[in-house]
């Protein structure tokens, strides 16, 4: 219970900072909001911690302009306030957002921190602006006296990547001593980049980088079956597939939820939908929609058989869920029936969107002319009319 006039305002501040955190962690936007209106209430709308923690709760839950709105309201945003809301627009896509605020920063005379800058590569990342990111990533040390860690090259290679100057990147990563967690990151982003530009040749040394590494490998080999399976080397995904099986490697289940009235509802690729979801309606609306989406020459697969791609997201050692609709999906065609028109639709999901998702939210916000916001591992995307705000490159 908090109070005005509390005895001890730092612990209040910690508190109400974690209890926001933790409502970002997990996209909670309605708790989240209540504790804003609290935080307002009682007079904490000023400090630093509660502000930062607010910008970052607003960014995870998909509302960027809000995040905007709390940082625009501190009279004089600190180094870690500014850090908090470059982030936050690092993660909509809004690179040139993120460096102007940036340059806002530097033109304060503030100093920048080692996670302000990496804040800023994953904005140049983001949003295209190689270039400006690398440029950033060469002079850090000369201009601001940072020394660029594991992060900031691993952005770097994923930037690079993401561009397909796959050559490059891999030169780079192969510079780069990062310990373990970090050289898996940067194996298995650039093995992610290699399978979306098609260049299996170099996926296949990435492929047996990540394999090196003996924990959390699962979602890179999941991409390596991939880009086999897109390469149509079928033999060579089965026999991905075939090992990860034999050393016992599980990947975990994607699932993506949405709040309806302050209520998450979780769904599970190809699985059974959770109570009070009207799977039949949700499925009866996906096979309408993938008919208007084939008209406007739709290739992808919503919930056709599926033989590797599948394993993307299955949950029960691959099987029953070969025919089954991506997580992201279900959750979307549940929002349609039930988020009035007028209104966004939010989707969180564990995992990073697949292409066919993402080119079917595209063309379904176009026919439905509805908005969506989805929030994947690694950013968001804004879907409207046809379009993402990604301009697909993620
Ligand atoms: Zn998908
Ligand atoms: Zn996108």
């Amino acid at each position: 219970m908090w109070y005005r006039g509390a005895q001890c305002c730092l612990c209040t501040h910690r508190m109400l900072s974690s209890v926001v955190n933790a409502c970002a962690g997990i996209g909670r936007l309605g708790v989240g909001k209540s504790l804003h209106g609290a935080v307002l209430r009682f007079g904490h709308g000023c400090n630093d911690v509660i502000a930062v923690a607010l910008v970052d709760m607003y960014s995870k839950c998909g509302f960027y302009e809000y995040s905007r709105k709390v940082f625009d309201m501190i009279e004089q945003p600190s180094v870690i306030c500014y850090t908090s809301i470059i982030v936050a627009a690092a993660k909509y896509g809004i690179g040139r957002c993120a460096l102007t605020l940036f340059n806002e920063m530097i033109d304060r005379n503030m100093q920048p921190n080692s996670v302000t800058l990496l804040g800023v590569m994953h904005a140049c990342s983001h949003s295209g602006l190689v270039d400006t990111g690398l440029h950033l990533l060469q002079f850090m040390q000369r201009k601001y006296g940072i020394s660029p860690c594991a992060s900031h090259y691993t952005c770097a290679v994923d930037m690079l990547g993401q561009a397909g100057r796959l050559d490059e990147a891999f030169e780079l990563a192969n510079k780069v001593q990062a310990e373990d967690r970090d050289a898996l990151i940067l194996w298995s982003s650039l093995l992610s980049a290699c399978r979306t530009h098609r260049r299996l040749d170099l996926a296949t040394r990435a492929g047996h980088r990540v394999s090196e590494f003996n924990q959390d490998v699962a979602g890179a080999l999941v991409v390596m079956s991939n880009a086999y399976t897109s390469a149509g080397q079928t033999d060579n995904a089965v026999d991905v597939w075939s090992n990860m099986r034999q050393q016992g490697i599980r990947k975990d289940p994607g699932c993506s939820w949405i709040e309806i009235k302050d209520i998450p509802y979780v769904f599970y690729a190809g699985l059974v939908s959770p109570a009070g979801t009207r799977a039949d309606e949700v499925m009866m609306l996906l096979d309408e929609l993938e008919g208007k989406m084939r008209e406007k020459g739709y290739n992808g697969r919503l919930g056709s058989t599926r033989v590797f791609d599948a394993h993307e997201e299955d949950g029960e050692d691959g099987k029953g869920v070969m025919v089954g609709v991506h997580s992201e999906m279900l959750a979307l065609g549940f929002g349609l029936l039930v988020i009035p028109k007028g209104m966004t639709i939010r989707v969180m999901k564990n995992l990073r969107m697949c292409c066919d998702c993402h080119d079917g939210f595209k063309l379904i916000s176009g026919i439905m002319e509805r908005e969506f916001v989805v929030r994947d591992l690694n950013r968001f995307h804004h879907f409207r009319m046809g379009s993402c705000s990604c301009n697909d490159y993620w």
